[in-house]
């Protein structure tokens, strides 16, 4: 039989995981089931050649186990990117458990879980993510030391979340230094969209320090409770792409900038904490380029979370971790410049400046 004549969705089905398109030289990756406390649950280990590789654990109700494996592959690879241009020791891993946080999760079945982050003996690391808390994250670390965003008291680095937005704020305001000629942010409008952990103290720094902020949240009790508190105006039109600022800020969901959108967005500038916010990294960074639109690469600027946490396992305090977030300003401008001079995208130079790290450390290593 050959396999020419096979479309891609069969061939997918002869190579379950090595042949998924999410597929990019991840090192390992881990299945694991425990029966009897429901646990299903994939380890993505992409890339160690930097250190242990750290990310959270994701858990969500997937519509099934091909949705599951892409999003741990595609995640992990993200972590060894969003480490190595941040300049951490550390390389990129994720997991994600199939299964419905708000009514499936049980003491149980995160134990189980960390007993295989254990298993692994440090090559993974975990962390939360979406559906999963500090809460688990000491449940967690009662089984294994290979956990971090574990609660202060026990010896954790606390809410990343703070850190995450100042570095938010930091890459905005070289891209704005980059568009505009001014790192001031003062009179500019900006558009928050999602303001929740993230969102929320991105919209504090904003107000301070005198912007023009508009805010969106599916979420109305949030977006009239922040309104209030940081006197924001509450977005009320009816194209938020379309909107005439001078900064996009996505704070929610992934791939909002996609072929639906592109072509409506007026800011001159976008920045924000969202992963994964260009649809196809390719096509949308390129069309963002030809738009002469100064996009700030999602996994360089939103570093402060991982940052903070890299102090659990260095040993450094919040200071440490802010100065260090402090830095994606210079980064940020640096990729800028550098996309300029080799004429490609920001989302390409970013990508370049970490893959670059990585050869260098394998060289060494040598
Ligand atoms: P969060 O869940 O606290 O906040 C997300 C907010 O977005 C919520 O208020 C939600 O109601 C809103 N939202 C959801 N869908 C929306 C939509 N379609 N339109 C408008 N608003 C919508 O999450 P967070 O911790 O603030 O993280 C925000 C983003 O930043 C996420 O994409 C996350 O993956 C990313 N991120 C967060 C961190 C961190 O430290 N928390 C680190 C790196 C990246």
């Amino acid at each position: 039989m050959t396999t020419e004549t096979l479309t891609p969705k069969e061939l997918q089905k002869m190579d379950p995981v090595f042949g998924q398109m999410s597929f990019k030289d991840h090192e390992q990756i881990v299945f694991c089931h425990d029966k009897d406390t429901g646990l299903k649950a994939i380890i993505g280990i992409h890339n160690t050649v930097l250190g242990p590789a750290l990310g959270g654990t994701r858990m969500w109700k997937y519509d099934n186990e091909w949705e599951a494996l892409n999003d741990v592959l595609r995640l992990s690879r993200g972590m060894t990117y969003k480490s190595a241009i941040s300049g951490l020791n550390l390389g990129g891993g994720k997991a994600v458990i199939i299964a419905d946080a708000k009514t499936e999760k049980t003491p149980e079945m995160i134990t189980r879980f960390g007993q295989f982050v254990n298993s692994l003996s440090g090559k993974y690391i975990t962390a939360e993510d979406v559906g999963t808390t500090t809460e688990d994250m000491d449940r967690i670390r009662k089984v294994t030391k290979f956990v971090t965003g574990i609660s202060e008291e026990i010896g954790g680095s606390g809410n990343p979340s703070p850190v995450t937005a100042y570095g938010v704020y930091m890459g905005m305001k070289a891209a704005a230094k980059f568009k505009f000629g001014s790192e001031k942010l003062q009179g500019r409008k900006v558009l928050v969209q999602g303001i929740g952990h993230v969102g929320e103290t991105l919209v504090d720094y904003l107000t301070k320090e005198g912007a023009q902020v508009q805010i969106t949240d599916i979420n109305e009790n949030r977006v009239a409770e922040v309104s209030q508190k940081y006197g924001a105006q509450i977005f009320t039109g009816s194209d938020l792409y379309a909107a005439e600022v001078d900064i996009y800020a996505p704070c929610a969901l992934g791939a909002t900038i996609n072929d639906n959108t592109i072509d409506r967005i007026k800011a001159q500038v976008i920045a924000g904490a969202a992963n994964n916010q260009l649809a196809n990294e390719q096509i949308h960074g390129q069309i963002l380029k030809e738009k002469g639109i100064a996009y700030a690469p999602d996994f360089l600027i939103n570093a402060g979370g991982i940052i903070n946490v890299y102090g659990e396992i260095v040993g450094y305090g919040k200071e440490e971790a802010m100065k260090r977030t402090e830095n994606i300003f210079n980064t940020t401008l640096e990729i800028f410049n550098f996309a300029e001079q080799k004429d490609i995208t920001t989302h390409q130079a970013a990508l370049s400046i970490a893959e670059k790290r990585i050869e260098d450390r394998k060289k060494e290593a040598k």
